[in-house]
This record gives structure tokens, C-alpha cells and sequence, in this order.
């Protein structure tokens, strides 16, 4: 299998699955706005149903990170973890029922400071916005059985910012969640998958229990604070997939 390889169809990735626990990545699930950019991070709820029905079919279940991190062996209970970046209402509204007809659940990381605003990190750089669960959403999201974790206060690259910036970001966004939604917040999830040693140590101290980046690969034992992830995505539409597609089979040439 090539590394990096995103998620989108189960087979490819059985082998994988089986040597340690995925947890995928998703971000937004809804149709990509025709202004756009960042085209990668939209898996379409049609798409995404699929891929819940798959693993669904193919014997999986989802587990919670710490269940995740407590494991340490190849993966025979066929267990996954899903996970969604930055609190998009899209995974409320498009992904929530999918995952619950699969009986599954996820947790989302959350940017603390920016609950019912927009991905104001990525509209500076001429993205389109894309609003981000409120209070009450959330509460929605934490009453169907899902988590949810810290994704800092305002998003930044953590490596970039002084220790002292960072230390905010990591331990003020926990406390904030907290307070908010009077849940425990263990998981942090690294915003662009930026962190330092320095970086980690402070995730550590502030008292998380995991953290997530977005390097490759399936959890099999190492450090819970730098988890890999595989992230989803579709094949994109040139001519041999939408072959694939179509007919099921492999294209021969
Ligand atoms: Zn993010």
C-alpha cells in the first residue's frame, strides 16, 4: 500500500487495518463549494455514508481513543476511531445520521474560541467560510454519544508561536471546554498537524491524554500523544476510477 494513501474504498486498506486501529480523519462532510480551495478536506455525505456502510459490513466498530491508546496488539476485533478537525456544522447535520445508522460515533476537536463563528484560519488565506457548531449544537453532537476534544483556542501553527502563546492555546482551550459543556476534555488534536517536541511536552503537562497529528498510519502502540491518522477522501473522477466505479472492476489497462 502507498503511504499516505487516503481512505476511500476498505479493500485496499485490510491489510493496514488489521496491523493496528485506524483513526481516520475527516473535516467537513457536504458537497465542496464551487470557490473552495482546500478541496481535500470535503468527503460529500453521499461518500461518506458509503464508507460508514463499508466498514459497517466489513465487521467494524468504533471505539473512543482511550480504548484506542489502551490497545497495543494487531487489530483482530476490527476497530476503528473516527475523527472530524475543526467542528464543522456540516458533520452535524450530514455525518451525525449516517454514523448512527451504523451504530458508530466519533469525537470532534473544536477550535474554543470560535464556537457558532466560521473557519476564520483558513478565510484570511481566501477560503470560503464554513460555520462551525454552536453551544447548542455541540450539546446536540455530546447527547447522540459522541466526544468531543480541543483543537486550541484560535487555530494557530503551535511550532510557530512563542512557548508562551502556545501554552495559552493548549491549556486555556481545555479549560474553556470544560467549563463550557461540563465535560472532561483528554484529547487534543494538533491544528495542521504542526507540533515540536516542545509542543507535545506542553500537551502532556496541560493534562491531555491524546493527541493526533496528521502523519500516516495506524495506531499499533507508541506515544498517545502523537497518534497518526489516515484521512478520507474520494477517489478523484479521472477516467480509470470512474471505470472502477462503474463497472466494479479494476481497470486492465
Ligand atoms: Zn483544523
Amino acid at each position: 500500500m502507498k503511504k499516505n494513501a487516503h481512505f476511500a474504498d476498505l479493500s485496499p486498506f485490510a491489510n493496514l487495518f488489521h496491523e493496528g486501529v485506524p483513526v481516520i480523519c475527516y473535516h467537513k462532510v457536504a458537497r465542496k463549494p464551487l470557490r473552495a480551495k482546500l478541496r481535500g478536506i470535503y468527503v460529500t455525505p453521499r461518500f461518506f455514508r458509503r464508507q460508514m456502510r463499508e466498514l459497517r459490513e466489513g465487521g467494524f466498530s468504533t471505539i473512543t481513543l482511550d480504548e484506542c491508546v489502551a490497545l497495543r496488539a494487531p487489530n483482530d476485533g476490527k476497530k476503528i476511531v473516527l475523527t472530524f478537525d475543526d467542528g464543522s456544522v456540516t458533520v452535524l447535520k450530514n455525518a451525525m445520521p449516517a454514523m448512527a445508522d451504523a451504530g458508530f460515533s466519533a469525537i470532534n476537536y473544536l477550535v474554543a474560541d470560535l464556537s457558532g463563528g466560521c473557519n476564520a484560519w483558513d478565510v484570511v488565506n481566501g477560503e470560503v467560510p464554513d460555520r462551525l457548531m454552536d453551544e447548542a449544537q455541540v450539546r446536540d453532537w455530546l447527547a447522540a454519544g459522541n466526544e468531543i476534544g480541543s483543537h486550541t483556542r484560535t487555530h494557530p501553527r503551535l511550532s510557530r508561536i512563542s512557548p508562551e502563546q502556545a501554552k495559552e492555546e493548549i491549556f486555556a482551550s481545555k479549560k474553556i471546554l470544560e467549563d463550557r459543556f461540563g465535560v472532561p476534555i483528554r484529547h487534543f488534536c494538533y491544528p495542521y498537524g504542526d507540533f515540536s517536541p516542545r509542543v507535545r511536552d506542553l500537551v502532556e503537562e496541560a493534562g491531555y491524554v491524546t493527541a493526533v497529528t496528521t502523519e500516516w498510519g495506524v495506531w499499533g502502540g507508541g506515544d498517545p500523544l502523537l497518534v497518526n491518522r489516515i484521512g478520507a477522501r474520494a477517489h478523484s473522477l479521472n477516467f480509470r476510477n470512474v471505470f472502477r466505479r462503474l463497472t466494479g472492476r479494476k481497470p486492465a489497462w
